[in-house]
């Protein structure tokens, strides 16, 4: 094989094979996959790709993940564990685009949830799943805000290959997304205490058991995660776009699209990187804290570990917890911080933090541009317009949004905001700060009396 898992950090040398299971190198510290490319039979474009569109007939080329399969090279095509994942379009949206302060064909959608479970997870834990198969794994687990355990525990279901060990924090997943860990048939582990508590166990549990770990840690899932930023180019004639807006919880999704855009220049594939805005939840925002406000940068891979050791200190110390509607985004020690911080390094990047009224303003926005999505990724939206305001982004650039997840993932979210009444906003809402709704759709009572139904139709007609 031609791949390797490598420690993150340049100046450590520790390389293992691939049918290697760890979560992290001897010495501590994130693994990635690397690949010697030399020896890798890579497309000398990107339209060579486009030749698999006409051939739905083999699963790996329907695949919107394994139909790049060559800028993940890590699998022999034997072992790819697929579902038909990565079905996603990107969108252009003039109307949202309105919004956030673009000019007409600035604004472009990415719709991940679209995914077979509904979110962008899917990419990666075809990676992941993958793997598992290779190295023969029996029971695989997560911690999860609620999408990666949806998402594992579909490939769990739909290839029988492993059974599947679901850990969620109590009382903080929204029910779309446990309704689908039940419904898969995933054991599900409720801890006390929330996504940040969870992973720790997880990680501590998982190789005493010898079960096979499927968090961000796991250095396959970003590998298949790269593939969205390959969709995005594909959606866009292969030109890079000036911007790509994603939110930020765990940070495995902008470390995965920093090192596919790495690679693809390394590769000579594209010419130009573009620039990453990854936005936290002011509620959840270790990443905005360090990065924006303290400096904290990757340094050419030498960034300030005492630095961060301190801020978790203080976090700790404070008993700060994450706390936003955005459950998904709902994290406060993201354990792909280092590979993010490179990330933005090599994309120029740059964080920000939205308030929860400013999430759920903006996904009530998306949906009514015709898609939809949960609150987390209303964050990517909410960002861009920030963004906008601040004259970073001008408004004749290109800016395409991730849509991470589907809009029935978290109804309650949603029917709480468009309900809200002036004097009564839900009282969980308002807890967030969520003050008053300025896209709110509420549902009209009306008799069951076909006159008094007529006279509404009427009014709504003009
Ligand atoms: C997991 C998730 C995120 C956060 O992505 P990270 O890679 O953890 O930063 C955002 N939105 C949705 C819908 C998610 O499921």
């Amino acid at each position: 094989m031609t791949a390797f898992q490598r420690h993150i950090l340049p100046h450590v040398t520790s390389r293992y094979d691939v049918q290697e299971v760890r979560t992290s190198a001897d010495e501590g510290g994130l693994l990635e996959v690397d690949y010697e490319w030399d020896r890798v039979r890579v497309p000398r474009s990107l339209r060579e790709f486009e030749a698999r569109w006409a051939n739905r007939r083999n699963p790996l080329d329907y695949s919107g993940v394994w139909r790049f399969r060559e800028l993940l090279p890590f699998a022999p095509d034997s072992q790819i564990v697929t579902i038909g994942e990565g079905q996603t379009v990107l969108q252009r949206s003039d109307e949202c685009g309105k919004y956030v302060g673009m000019n007409a064909g600035g604004l472009y959608l990415q719709y991940e949830g679209m995914n077979p479970s509904g979110s962008f997870k899917d990419n990666g834990m075809t990676a992941a799943s993958t793997h598992a198969r290779m190295v023969g794994a029996k029971i695989a687990a997560c911690a999860s805000t609620g999408n990666t355990s949806a998402s594992l525990a579909i490939y769990g279901s739909t290839s029988g290959l492993f059974r599947v060990v679901v850990f969620v924090g109590s009382g903080k997943i929204a029910f779309g997304k446990l309704s689908q860990a039940l419904d898969y048939g995933a054991l599900t582990v409720q801890i006390e205490g929330d996504f940040d508590d969870a992973l720790a166990r997880v990680r501590e549990v998982c190789p005493e058991v010898g079960i096979y770990l499927c968090n961000s840690v796991n250095p396959f899932r970003l590998e298949g995660q790269k593939t969205i930023m390959y969709r995005v180019l594909e959606g866009l004639d292969w030109q890079p776009p000036d911007w790509i807006v994603v939110p930020g919880g765990n940070l495995g999704n902008s470390s995965a699209f920093g090192k596919a855009f790495a690679e693809l220049k390394q590769l000579g594939l594209i010419d130009r990187i573009p620039r990453l805005a990854v936005i936290n939840a002011d509620g959840a925002n270790t990443l905005y804290q360090l990065y924006d406000r303290q400096g904290l940068r990757w340094n050419g891979g030498k960034p300030d570990i005492a630095a961060i050791d301190r801020f978790y200190h203080v976090m700790d110390a404070e008993k700060r917890k994450a706390d936003t509607l955005a459950s998904a985004i709902q994290i406060n020690r993201p354990v792909s911080l280092l590979k993010c911080l490179r990330a933005l390094e090599t994309c120029d990047g740059v964080v920000r933090e939205v308030s929860d009224q400013a999430i759920l303003d903006a996904k009530a926005k998306v949906g009514a541009c015709g898609f939809g999505c949960e609150p987390a990724s209303g964050a990517s939206v909410a960002g861009a317009k920030l963004l906008r305001e601040q004259g970073i982004i001008a408004p004749s650039d290109r800016v395409v949004c991730i849509l991470t997840g589907h809009q029935l993932k978290d109804p309650d979210a949603t029917v709480g905001y468009h309900s809200a009444k002036p004097g009564s906003i839900d009282p969980k809402l308002a807890a967030h700060g969520v003050m008053k709704v300025q896209f709110g759709n509420r549902p009209v009572p009306v008799a069951n009396n076909v006159d008094q139904i007529i006279d509404l139709l009427r009014k709504f007609a003009g």
